[in-house]
Formats: structure tokens, sequence, C-alpha cells
């Protein structure tokens, strides 16, 4: 058995809203948590936090991989490591639909499910830079039968997304049969709402087709890149109050403000959920989480502690992921990170309140060090980490691509 120990945590944020604990320790053993607040007597490598925030890695739940870490949309390669270093370690796909050449206006069942089971096997077998990606996201299309439903279960495939889907047909039951085939199988659906997507070919999704549907999520409510119009916002809320309501980088910022309003209203800020709708027109954002909930803190007044929440362990929830909380026996997939020298914040949740975009330390994914002592993507932050003992075999050594800014 492999142990971990990591000391002198200054402030721990556990991604479950209202938890957090000051001054701690965290065990970590075969890649899981073991322990919160305990000791070990001979740990195999010991971290001490230098007194920084360690808070659950970001959970992306909207992405769209192509290839491993090829990003047609932009051109560029390399999205997914990128994001690790940005504090990501779990993403969930939200359709594979930027393959060169995929032409939306000819997609059949049997194509969209090729392309995910294709997807599940390839991107989303192996963990490309190590960030636990879930791909394999079929997309629905008129014609589907209860056969396609259990081929992608057999298959793995956990999520399904509407986004081509012809809402003219929203009267002959098709769309709602097919949620209710998913959720039989324990499946998530997503739905595309607000105005066309980059592609010009997505169907607009307001407050009709949403009410009529009854999506487990609603993908990027304050747009993505348009969102719906603001009563159609406030009537999916209320209409709909057992939908998860996602908000992503691809943003109207203003839209953002009111979904939270509302939702703050309501008591109801457990159903956000976030995303950055990347790879895509937005670009690829190796920080747009943390951006997300910088903007959610100290724009939109949400506390903290509930937007790191709404950035792990609801996302990972509503997505049915296993990961996204610090609890012990879930996987240690968590950042060390805090204020960024010149930075007015004492922690990390204290840069978000700010605005301040906190310096990530150190990334581990099932207790592995995939990230040491510094993000190749953020400053670093005022205070370092050190570690004694081997290091794990995975762990990367010093970073090999640090730019300005
Ligand atoms: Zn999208």
């Amino acid at each position: 058995m492999t142990t971990l120990l990591v000391e002198d945590i200054g402030l721990l944020v556990s991604g479950d809203a209202s938890e957090v604990l000051h001054d701690t320790t965290l065990l970590i053993e075969d890649g899981r948590i073991a322990g919160i607040g305990v000791d070990h007597p001979a740990p195999d490598n010991v971290l001490s936090a230098g007194g920084l925030t360690v808070m659950p890695g970001l959970v992306d739940g909207h992405v769209h991989p192509t290839f491993g870490e090829w990003a047609p949309a932009q051109n560029s390669i390399g999205w997914i490591g990128n994001y690790l270093q940005g504090g990501t370690t779990s993403m969930v796909s939200a359709g594979e639909l930027h393959i060169p050449g995929l032409d939306f206006g000819a997609l059949t069942p049997e194509l969209v499910l090729s392309i995910a089971v294709t997807s599940k096997h390839t991107t989303g077998r192996y963990r490309p830079s190590g960030v636990k990606v879930n791909a394999g996201t079929v997309l629905l299309v008129p014609g589907m039968t209860e056969e396609h439903f259990d081929r992608a279960h057999r298959e793995g495939i956990e999520h399904l997304k509407f986004i081509f889907y012809d809402w003219n047909r929203l009267g002959d039951g098709e769309a709602q049969q097919y949620v209710e085939w998913a959720h039989d199988r324990g499946m998530t659906v997503k739905m595309h709402s607000g105005g066309v997507s980059r592609s010009g070919s997505s169907r607009v999704a307001g407050r009709d087709v949403v009410a009529a549907v009854r999506p487990d999520i609603v993908g990027h409510i304050s747009g993505g890149p348009i969102p719906p119009p603001d009563e159609d916002i406030v009537a999916i809320i209320s209409d709909v109050p057992s939908a998860h309501v996602e908000v992503c980088s691809s943003m109207n910022y203003r839209a953002t403000k009111l979904v939270v309003d509302q939702l703050t209203a309501r008591g109801e800020l457990g159903r956000l959920t976030l995303g950055t709708d990347t790879p895509g027109g937005t670009g690829v954002i190796p920080r747009g989480m943390l951006r997300n909930v910088c903007f959610l803190a100290s724009i939109c007044g949400v506390d903290p502690v509930d937007a790191v929440a709404a950035a792990t362990g609801q996302t990972a929830r509503a997505h049915g992921l296993d990961t996204g909380v610090l609890a012990v026996g879930r996987p240690a997939d968590l950042l060390i990170l805090g204020p960024v020298t010149g930075s007015r914040a004492g922690d990390a949740l204290e840069c978000f309140a700010l605005g301040d975009l906190p310096g990530i330390a150190t990334v581990l994914v099932d207790g592995a060090p995939l990230v040491r002592t510094r993000s190749e993507q953020t400053p670093p932050p005022s205070r370092a980490v050190t570690w004694r003992g081997e290091p794990a075999p995975s762990a990367r050594s010093t970073p090999h691509r640090v730019g300005c800014c």
C-alpha cells in the first residue's frame, strides 16, 4: 500500500457546499482518500502544503473532445494537458461534434452511435495527460430505437445530448421516450439550450422545448453562446425543478448573473453545474474553470465555497461521476493552490471572492502527482509546497513551458 500524507493544509474545501476545514491534514492510500485530520506514523511520502488551500480537482462538465488531445475547432493539440495544468482533473464530453467533415444535416442513428462508441473506446479509454475524460456522448437524432440505447449502454456510454434534434417533432413524444430509455439505463441527458451554436445547425431550444423534454442538465443555460430570452431562463428554472442548470465559459455574462440571482432567490444553488464548452468557438481555455469560479464568486455574489462546490462536487454528481469531493473513500483528485504574489487575498477562497486567479502548486489524480510544485498554466502561488520521500512514478518534473501571464 502506498501512502501519502498531505500536511500543513491551511484550508481544506471539500467540494460539498458549506464544508471548510482549517489547519488540517489529508491521508491518501493507494490513490484514495483514507483520512482527513489524521496522522500516519510512517507514510511513504509527505507533502507539505505550506499553508495553502486544498480543494478537489475541477470537473469540467462540458467539453468537446475529438480524438485524444487534438482540437480541430481551434487547430491545436495538447489541450487536455493544458487543462490539467489549469486544475481540471475530470471532464465530460458534450458530444464529439468537431470531427472534420461531419455533416450535421445528415446524422443518422447508426452514425451518431458509431461516433460515440469510437470515442468511448479511444479518447474515453485512456487518460490523455492523466485527465479522466468521460468521452463518448451520443448526439441524439430522430429515428433511434430502444436497441440503440441498449447498444450504447453495453458499450459503457453514460451520456446523451440533444443538440441537432429537430424540435418540430416535439409533439410526437419521441424525445421524451429517449429520456425515459436513458433513465432506464442510468444515463444522463443534456440539452443544448438557447440559440444556434457555432455549427449553425443546432436547433433553438427555449422554455417550451426544455419544459416538454425535461433533460437532466440544461446545457449552458446562460449562453453557448446565445442564451434563451430572460423570461425563458426564469421559466426553465422554475418549471423544471428537477434539472441541473449549467453555466459555461461560452456564457453571456449578463445572463449568468440572472441565472445565479434566480437560483439564489429560490435557495437552489445546488442545481448549478459548470463547464467551459470548449474547445470550440470560445477557444481553448486551460484556466476556464478557475475563471468561472472567480466570476461566480466575485461578480455574481456566490459564496466562494458554493462556487467551488458548483465546479467540483455538484458537476460530478450531476454527471454520475465519483470525483469532485474530498471525502474518505473518494479518489484523491485534488489541487493545492493559493494567492499569487501581488494579490491581496489570504487564501484561495479569498482569491475567488476578489476575482483574482489563484496560482496552482500541485495537482494530484488518484493520488499521483501530475503537477508537483507549480503549474505551467498559472503564476506560482506565493507560498511553496515541499515534498519528502520518493517521488511517485508518474510524477512530472519541473515545468517545461512557462510563458508570461
Ligand atoms: Zn457545447
